[in-house]
């Protein structure tokens, strides 16, 4: 019956590829199956303790794992899906991209020991503008398939961040340095903690969110995104 429902609302909305657009075939979802074959995987998750990833943080903040699923770069196709994600109010294309990326890596047990995902929280204004956080989203899709539970009242974040895309790296840096503040060290203190973001270019934004997040106390961050601009 569901099937059939799902059927017919394909018929009436036919779902497309995030990247290529094409129409799915039926048990794909989100990204047709062509170019997912051909996403700029990183690789990160085969070494998630030392990767360009990782070496973001290393000189800033004491940092567990690290992993972002594919290359990104605007424009790419792989670009093509986290602007759909941000900016074409695809709000679903954000859980079933978390999720298809939380099936690989729990396969090279990334996930082993992380007890809390914490999404990198968006300003209030800026939620509202868009209707949705991209990092929870993911968030959820990671959550759906691994089962770890999101602490997504954590971290908030006071400062606007502005149009990013527009700032050299050093405002950015700036922006973004007191951008965070944790509001409830309870529900973090003692834990491994996966920090979300829906693309890592710096670095500064999960490093603010870290460093935060480390006042609470014994905690690990670890940081997990859809997309890494190669430096
Ligand atoms: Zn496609």
């Amino acid at each position: 019956m569901i099937n059939l429902w799902n059927s017919l609302i394909d018929l009436i909305v036919p779902r497309v590829c995030a990247i290529c657009g094409n129409r799915l075939a039926g048990p794909e979802q989100a990204i047709c199956a062509a170019c997912n074959r051909h996403l700029p995987r990183t690789d990160h998750v085969l070494t998630p303790l030392d990767n360009l990833l990782c070496r973001l943080y290393w000189k800033q903040i004491p940092i567990g794992k690290a992993a972002a699923w594919f290359y990104y770069s605007a424009g790419s196709p792989a670009g093509r899906a986290i602007y759909a994600l941000k900016y074409h109010h695809q709000a679903d294309i954000g859980r079933l991209l978390g999720e298809m990326m939380a099936r690989e890596f729990r396969a090279e047990g990334f996930f082993e020991g992380i007890e809390l995902l914490v999404p990198v929280p968006l300003t209030r204004g800026r939620q509202r503008q868009r209707g949705y956080n991209q990092s929870l989203l993911i968030a959820e899709g990671v959550s759906h398939i691994t089962g770890i539970p999101i602490a997504d009242k954590a971290l908030r974040r006071v400062h606007f961040d502005g149009s990013q895309t527009q700032n050299d790296i050093e405002a950015r840096r700036q922006n973004v340095k007191n951008a965070f503040q944790l509001r409830h060290p309870e529900h973090v203190k003692g834990r491994h903690l996966l920090l979300i973001d829906d693309v890592v270019t710096t670095g500064a934004t999960t490093l603010s969110c870290a460093k935060e997040l480390a006042k609470a106390g014994e905690v690990t961050v670890s940081v997990l995104s859809l997309g890494f601009v190669r430096p």
